[in-house]
C-alpha cells in the first residue's frame, strides 16, 4: 500500500518538528532500548519540605478564593463563569504560578503548580482549565522556552497579573495533523508585520484571552530542492488596536463538560501582527508547540490523578455507609474488587505524576517521554477509576450534585467530574496520537540505524549504504546478544523487600524482552511498521506499565523507608504490580496472537458502507440523508 502524498507530507513535517537530540538521559527512552535505568528513578524524588510549605499555603489560599467566588454547580447549570473569579484568582497570583518572580509571577516549582491545579480541579475543573490553558500551554510556557528577552519583558508581567492567554493550534480541518493547517501569515513588503488570515477552533480561553500564541503557515521555503511548509508561532496581542481590528470571536463553543470554560472559534481577517511577535524562527512553530507540550502536558495528568483521589475519598464513605443485602456494600467482593482497583491505579498515577514533576524540578533529566506517558497513563486510568466510582455509587453516581443536594442526599460529585474529565483523553494529543508519539521515540535507535538502509526514499549512495550497514552491524553485534542475557533487580535495589524485588526484577527482565521483541517486529515489518499502529500501541502499553510499576515501586520504597510497618502501602503497590503484569503479559501475547487482519477487514468494510445494513430503524439526520 502506497502512503498518500498528503500523509507523507504530514509525516515528514512531524518528523522534522521532533526534538531529535537527547541532551539528558530519559528513563523511558532507555527502557525501550533495553536499558533498565532504575538509578534515574530511584531514590524517588520527594518534594523539598520548604517547597511543600509554599504549596500548602497556596492551596489554602486557592480554597479561600474558590469558596468565596466560585460555585461549580451553578457554573455547570448556567454555562457562565463568574468574571470576578478570574479577577480574584489573578489578584491572588494564580495566573502567574509558572512565571518567574523576576517577571512578577510566583515562580512555583512544577510540583507545586501541579499540586495546586490538581487541588483546584477537585473543586471546579473549569477553574483548573482556565489556569492550565493560560500557563501550561498558553503564552508563558513557549516564551519561557524560546522567547526573546524583549518578548519576556513585554508580556510576562502582564500575563502574571492576569492578562488571560491561550494556545491556538487546532482549526476546523486540522486536529491531530497540523501539517494541513490553513491559517496563514503573510509578511508585509517591508517585513515589519504579518497579516494573519484563517480560523482557529476550540481554543480554550480564546474568546476572553488578551494574549495568544497562534500557530500559522508562513510562506513555504525551499529545502534541498523541495518546497517545505513553514509553521510559525506568533504572539497575538489583542490590546494592540491594529491587531484587534482583525480578530473576531466567531462562536463560543459548549461541551459535554467543563461548562465554565471560555472556548471558541476564532477568526482572523487581515489581522496585523508586528514581525517582532514571531516566537523563535519561522518554520519552528510546530517544534515550539511540541516543546510547549513537553512540560505543559504534566497538568492534565495532575488533574486526572486528583480526581481519582477524590473518587477514593467519596468511595470510602459510601462503601461503608451504604448497606445492601444486610452488609456495607464494600464487603461484597465485586465492589471490593472495584475499590481495590481504584486504590491501586490511583497509587500508580500519583507515583508517575510526582516523579515526573520532581524530575522537571530537578533538571538534568529529559522528561518529554515521561510527561507524555504521564498524560497517556493518567487520563486512561482516571477514566477507568471514574467508571468504577460511578458503578459503585450507581444511581447516585448518575444523579447530578444539585439534584442530590435538592432532595437532601449527600452531594458527592461524580457525573460532573466524568463529563469534565472525558476531554482529557482528547486534548493535548489524543490517546491514539500519544501512542504514535511514544512509539516513534521507542523506535528511535532502530529507525536511525535501519531506516536509511531499507527505505528507498532515503536516497543513500551505495558506498554510504555499506558504511551504514557496517555501523548497524557493529551496534547490533553487541546490543542484541545483551538483550538475551539473564537479568534481575538492579544491584542498588537490594534494600527493597522480597516482594518488591521480585516485581522490580520482572520489570528489568521485561524491559529486555520488550527491546528484543521490538527489534524483531521492526525487522519483520520494516517501513510497513508505521501502519501497524495496533502493534505499536501494544508496545507503548507494555512500556507504560513497566514505567508505572517501576515508579510505584520507587514511591513505595520511599514511603516504606519512613514507615516500615505501613502494610497498606505494600499491599496496594503489590496489587498494582499484579494488575500491570497481567496487562503486560496479555499485550505480549497479542503481539503474535491477534486478529488485527480481521479488524482491518471489518474496518475497511465499515468505511466502504458494506455494514450499512445494520444501521436501520434509526432517525437519520446527516446532511447527505437530508439532501
Ligand atoms: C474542550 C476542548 C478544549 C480544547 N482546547 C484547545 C486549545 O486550547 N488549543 C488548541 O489548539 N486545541 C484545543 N482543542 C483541540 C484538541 O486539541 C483536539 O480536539 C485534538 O487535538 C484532536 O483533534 P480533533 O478533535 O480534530 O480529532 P481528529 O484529529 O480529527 O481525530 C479524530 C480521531 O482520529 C484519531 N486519529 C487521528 N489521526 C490519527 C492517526 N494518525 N493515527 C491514529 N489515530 C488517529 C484520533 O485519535 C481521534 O480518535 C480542544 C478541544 C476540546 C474539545
Amino acid at each position: 500500500m502506497q502512503v498518500s502524498e498528503e500523509k507523507q507530507k504530514s509525516m515528514d513535517l512531524a518528523e522534522e518538528s521532533r526534538e531529535t537530540e537527547w541532551k539528558y538521559p530519559s528513563f523511558i527512552a532507555e527502557l525501550f532500548k533495553g536499558n533498565f535505568r532504575w538509578d534515574l528513578i530511584h531514590p524517588y524524588q520527594e518534594q523539598d519540605p520548604e517547597d511543600k510549605k509554599i504549596g500548602d499555603a497556596l492551596i489554602l489560599k486557592a480554597k479561600e478564593v474558590m469558596l468565596k467566588f466560585i460555585d461549580p454547580d451553578k457554573i455547570d447549570r448556567d454555562y457562565v463563569y463568574p468574571p470576578e473569579a478570574v479577577l480574584e484568582m489573578a489578584k491572588a497570583g494564580f495566573y502567574g504560578m509558572k512565571i518567574s518572580k523576576e517577571y512578577g509571577g510566583l515562580g512555583l516549582s512544577q510540583t507545586n503548580y501541579s499540586r495546586i491545579v490538581g487541588f483546584i480541579g477537585t473543586y471546579c475543573q473549569s477553574t483548573a482549565t482556565w489556569l492550565s490553558a493560560h500557563q501550561s500551554i498558553g503564552v508563558p510556557q513557549p516564551l519561557k522556552v524560546v522567547g526573546t528577552d524583549a518578548q519576556k519583558k513585554k508580556y510576562l508581567p502582564r500575563l502574571a497579573a492576569g492578562a488571560v492567554s491561550a494556545f491556538a493550534l487546532t482549526e476546523p480541518g486540522v486536529g491531530s495533523d497540523p501539517a494541513a493547517m490553513k491559517t496563514t501569515a503573510t509578511p508585509s513588503a517591508d517585513g515589519s508585520y504579518y497579516l494573519l488570515n484563517g480560523e482557529k477552533l476550540w481554543i480554550t480561553n480564546g474568546p476572553d484571552a488578551e494574549i495568544l500564541i497562534v500557530m500559522v503557515q508562513t510562506p513555504p521555503k525551499e529545502v534541498k530542492g523541495k518546497m517545505r511548509p513553514q509553521i510559525s508561532a506568533f504572539v497575538v496581542d489583542r490590546k494592540d488596536p491594529e491587531t484587534a481590528k482583525g480578530f473576531e470571536v466567531a462562536f463560543r463553543c459548549r461541551f459535554m463538560g467543563l461548562h465554565g470554560i471560555s472556548n471558541g472559534l476564532l477568526r482572523f481577517k487581515d489581522m496585523k501582527v508586528p514581525a517582532e511577535n514571531l516566537v523563535g524562527k519561522t518554520g519552528d512553530g510546530l517544534k515550539i508547540a511540541l516543546m510547549t507540550l513537553n512540560t505543559g502536558r504534566l497538568t492534565v495528568p495532575a488533574i486526572a490523578g486528583s480526581a481519582s483521589k477524590q473518587a477514593m475519598y467519596y468511595c470510602h464513605d459510601w462503601v461503608n455507609t451504604r448497606i445492601q443485602w444486610g452488609v456495607p456494600i464494600g464487603k461484597h467482593q465485586a465492589v471490593a474488587n472495584m475499590t481495590a482497583r481504584v486504590a491501586a491505579e490511583t497509587f500508580a498515577m500519583e507515583a508517575i505524576n510526582w516523579l515526573a514533576c520532581g524530575l522537571a524540578d530537578k533538571g538534568g533529566i529529559d522528561i518529554r517521554l515521561e510527561a507524555a506517558m504521564a498524560k497517556y497513563f493518567c487520563t486512561e486510568s482516571a477514566w477507568r477509576v471514574g467508571d468504577d466510582f460511578m458503578q459503585i455509587r450507581s444511581g447516585r453516581g448518575f444523579e447530578s450534585v444539585s439534584s442530590l443536594k435538592d432532595r437532601g442526599d449527600v452531594p458527592m460529585v461524580c457525573e460532573r467530574t466524568m463529563r469534565d474529565a472525558r476531554v482529557a483523553r482528547i486534548l493535548e494529543g489524543t490517546t491514539q496520537i500519544m501512542e504514535l508519539i511514544i512509539a516513534r521515540e521507542a523506535l528511535d535507535t532502530h529507525f536511525s540505524l535501519i531506516m536509511p538502509i531499507v527505505d528507498p526514499r532515503a536516497n543513500v549512495k551505495k558506498l554510504s549504504k555499506i558504511t551504514l550497514l557496517m555501523n548497524a552491524f557493529k551496534f547490533y553485534a553487541v546490543w542484541y546478544p545483551k538483550q538475551w542475557l539473564p537479568t534481575g533487580a538492579p544491584s542498588n535495589a537490594r534494600n527493597l523487600n522480597s516482594k518488591n524485588i521480585a516485581h522490580l526484577a520482572y520489570c528489568a527482565k521485561t524491559c529486555r524482552k520488550m527491546a528484543r521483541r521490538l527489534f524483531h517486529t521492526m525487522g519483520r515489518y520494516q517501513q510497513k511498521l508505521e501502519r501497524k499502529t495496533l502493534i505499536l500501541a501494544r508496545y507503548v502499553e507494555i512500556g507504560t506499565d513497566i514505567f508505572a510499576m517501576t515508579t510505584s515501586l520507587a514511591r513505595a520504597d520511599a514511603m516504606l523507608a519512613k514507615d516500615p510497618n505501613n502494610k497498606s502501602v505494600q499491599d496496594v503497590v503489590d496489587l498494582f504490580c499484579n494488575i500491570a503484569r497481567k496487562r503486560i503479559e496479555n499485550n505480549f501475547r497479542l503481539l503474535s496472537c491477534n486478529h488485527d487482519d480481521l479488524t482491518d477487514k471489518v474496518g475497511k468494510a465499515f468505511m466502504e458502507g458494506e455494514l450499512d445494513w445494520m444501521s436501520t430503524d434509526i432517525y437519520r439526520d446527516l446532511p447527505a440523508d437530508k439532501a
